[in-house]
Order: structure tokens, then sequence, then C-alpha cells
């Protein structure tokens, strides 16, 4: 146990790239704790992502031509921006905050919220790899952005410079230099831009299952329950109440990605929580036709080389948690993709995903302003897998207790929109 600190029995609910990451720094904290999942880990969010280690992306969706772009792209089936008609009166409120996130001084404090915390997200990843003997299937390859045109890479200029600002390294590259990088691309590349530090994950849905299984090896429970409630239980305790049985508690942690306020919800706590469904293809016999994560600007996915082939992940779909996946989604993403990759083959497999997003695109990392025993750890939207190390590192350290956490969460407070 660290110096002043006194062992607590925690339960973290959610078992996704979060939810893992928390209790590997809890229990590495010396605490007791129990891990629970209604799935197997890593099968929610974390399996299908682009698998990006984006400590770069420091601009959120957030942005002042939203304003302007947004109405015209969200009713396009096709756009990389879209939504389901009838999720529109529950979108709305949202929506409106989200605006309102967009005003350029909001949005210059979201990205250096972001780029603090992004430049502390090796730090709160690598040593669990490390310990869990997954490094293989980290890709270090760096991560590559391509433009289409003039009018896209002039458009994109204020963002560049925002990132160099912040101290992400890039280098500005001619199509000649994006081809010599990848030689399969399309001939449709104007400028590039290449971040050599990034690294990549080549299977998601691996990585989390290695950290479940080395918290596992290392004594902590796992336990598969649908947790229904969180309310008080014997005197000073919580108790977690699971499909079949209660577990009593010092503290919990809530990382329930885009389910989470479901939970809170019962407590009365109302947490503008939506969900950015996201999809993506895999093309089974592609892999080799890129060497590292190549996305283009405006179409709002990447393009990963990953173990079982090359998967397109992203674009963004408001349509809520309920909703079947939309084909037309699918099918525009694929289409994406082959006019990118003309040789991917077809495609074997779909997935739908639910990113967990606040209105202003920061996590929500801190104790309910209405029960601090009660820790929330979810809202990374598009940075889940970059984010969720470092904020296991941040909620193994508030509940210890010892000192304020070495991140100022003061712009992540689960309360600010109240
Ligand atoms: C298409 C797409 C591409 C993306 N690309 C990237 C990328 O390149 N880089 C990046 O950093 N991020 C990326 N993301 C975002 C990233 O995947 C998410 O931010 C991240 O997976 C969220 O992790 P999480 O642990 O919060 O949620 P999840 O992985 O969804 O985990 C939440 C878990 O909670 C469990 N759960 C929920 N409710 C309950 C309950 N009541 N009881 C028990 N268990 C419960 C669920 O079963 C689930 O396993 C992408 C997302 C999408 C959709």
């Amino acid at each position: 146990m660290k110096e002043g600190s006194r062992r607590q029995r925690v339960v973290v609910v959610g078992a996704g790239m979060v939810g893992v990451s928390a209790a590997l720094w809890l229990q590495e904290s010396g605490h007791d704790v129990t891990l629970i999942d209604r799935g197997a880990p890593g099968r929610g969010t974390s399996y299908g992502n682009a698998g990006i280690f984006a400590t770069y992306a420091c601009i959120p969706i957030n942005a002042p031509r939203r304003l302007v772009d947004a109405p015209s792209m969200l009713f396009d089936p096709a756009s990389p921006l879209s939504i389901q008609w009838s999720y529109l009166p529950r979108f709305l409120p949202w929506a409106l905050r989200f605006l309102a996130a967009c005003r350029p001084g909001r949005v210059r404090a979201t990205v250096a919220a972001l780029a603090t915390i992004l430049a502390r997200a090796e730090e709160g990843f690598l040593p669990l790899a490390r310990r869990a003997g997954i490094e293989p299937l980290l890709g270090p390859a760096g991560a590559l952005y391509v433009y289409e045109s003039e009018e896209s890479w002039r458009r994109d200029r204020g963002n560049r410079e925002r990132r160099r600002a912040h101290g992400v390294a890039m280098q500005e590259l001619d199509p000649s230099e994006v081809y010599e990088l990848e030689p399969a691309l399309a001939h449709v590349v104007h400028r590039g831009i290449h971040m050599e530090d990034v690294f990549y994950l080549r299977n998601p849905h691996a990585v989390v299952d290695g950290l479940a299984q080395a918290f596992v090896q290392w004594g902590g429970r796992l336990l598969q329950a649908e947790v229904k409630s969180i309310g008080n239980g014997l005197p000073g305790l919580l108790e977690v109440v699971c499909s079949g049985r209660r577990i009593a508690a010092d503290r919990v942690v809530v990382a329930s990605g885009a389910w989470s306020t479901r939970l809170l919800g019962r407590l009365g706590e109302h947490i503008p929580l939506d969900t950015e469904r996201g999809y993506h293809v895999v093309f089974p016999d592609a892999a080799s036709l890129l060497s590292r994560p190549v996305a283009p600007i405006d179409g709002g996915f990447f393009m990963t080389p990953m173990e079982g082939g090359l998967r397109a992940a992203g674009t963004v779909e408001f349509a809520g948690l309920d909703a079947p996946p939309r084909p037309a989604r699918i099918e525009a993403l694929t289409a994406a993709a082959r006019r990118l990759l003309p040789d991917l083959g077809d495609p074997a497999e779909s997935w739908l995903g639910f990113r967990p997003t606040l209105p202003d695109s920061l996590p929500a990392i801190g104790p309910l302003p209405s029960d601090p025993r009660i820790l929330c750890a979810f809202g990374h939207q598009h940075l889940g897998m970059t984010l969720g190390g470092i904020t296991g590192k941040l909620i193994a350290e508030l509940v210890d207790g010892t000192a304020p956490p070495s991140v100022d969460l003061a712009p992540f407070r689960p309360d600010r929109f109240a």
C-alpha cells in the first residue's frame, strides 16, 4: 500500500479498456478489487475500434465550423456524420450542449485539457502492457492522414497548428512521399501528414483481454454479471446489486462506457452522456496493403492493418444504444475505404460500436458529488483506447487519496454540466 493509504474494497463496473486499466492500477496500489462485466472483457466498444494510440488527437469533433457544416452532413446517410430521424427528439438536448461547446473559447479549453491528459497516456498504458506481456500486440509504425484536395488541406491548417502548439510531432508530406510510405494507396492523394511517434494496437480485443487475464493472474476477481444498481449497503458501505448477488464495497468505479449513465440515472444523477455510434468492416486478405494506420482526413475513419485483416473503422452516427446497425452506413464505409485502396477484396465482418461521448468531448473522471464514494470513469469518446490506461491510474490515485491526482481533474469533473 502507498504510505498513508488504506486498503479498500473496490468494485469496478465494466471490463472495457477503461475498467480493466482501472482494476489493474487499483490492484497495483494494493486494493482489493472486483471487476464486473455482463460479458467477456473487451467485448464492448473496446473490441472493434481503429486501435490507434492517438496521443496526437487533441482536436475534438467540437469545432466552430460544425455550427455551419453539421446540419447538412447530419441527414446524409453516406456522410461521415449522420443521425437517424427517429432519434432527433432525444438527441436535441445533447446537440444543443454540443453546439455550445463548439464556441472558440470552449474549444480552446477542450484542446488544452485533452492535450494535457494525452501527454500522460503512455505512462498510463505502457507499464500495464509490459507487466501483462502484451507488447507484441503493439504496432510501432506511425499514423498517416491523407488529404485529397488543396481545399481540405487549407481547411485543416488551424488543426495542424493547434496540434503543433501542443507539442505533437508531425511531418508534412507531398504525394510522392505519401506513396513511398504506402504504395498501395490510390492516386487521389494531394498531401499527407505523418505522425511518426504513434503506435497502434494490432488487436484491440486481445489487448484488453490480455490485461484482464493479467489482473486475474495477480489475484483480482473477475465476475460475469449484469450490474443492476449501486446503492447504500451495510453502514458506511456501498452495495453493488448484480444479477444473482450483492457485493459490498468501500468504493465503486463506474467504467461502463456508453451504458454508464443507465446505472447512474438510478441514483438520480443526470450526466448528459450520449453515444457516437461507429462502424467497422474487416477485409481479411488486405492487411498487407498498408504498413501503418491511414486515414482520409475528411472521411472520418481509419484503415488499420490488424491481426485478422485490414480494418476500416470510424464514422459517427447518432441513433442511441438500441437501434440496430444501419446497412447503408456499412456500405458507405466499405465504398469509402475502396476508393483509397481499390484492391481490398470483399469484407468478411462488420461491427457497430458505441463511443461514450459527453457534449464537450471530455471524459468524466472523478467522484460523483452526490456520493464521492462512487467514481466516474467514462465518456472517452474517440480516445478510450488511448486514455483508458491514464484514466485507470488517476482513479487509483483518487482512491489512494494520499496526494492530489497527478493531472488536474477540474476539466473532467462529472458535474460540470449541472
Ligand atoms: C469505430 C470506432 C473507432 C475507434 N477508434 C479508436 C482509436 O483508434 N483509438 C482510441 O483510443 N479509441 C478509439 N475508439 C474509442 C474507443 O473504442 C472507446 O472510447 C473505448 O473503447 C471505450 O472504452 P470503455 O472501457 O469506456 O467502454 P467499453 O469498451 O464499451 O466497455 C464498457 C463495458 O461495460 C460493460 N457494461 C455496461 N453496463 C454494464 C452493467 N450494467 N453491468 C455489467 N457490465 C456492464 C459492457 O459490457 C462493456 O464491456 C473508437 C471507437 C469506435 C466506435
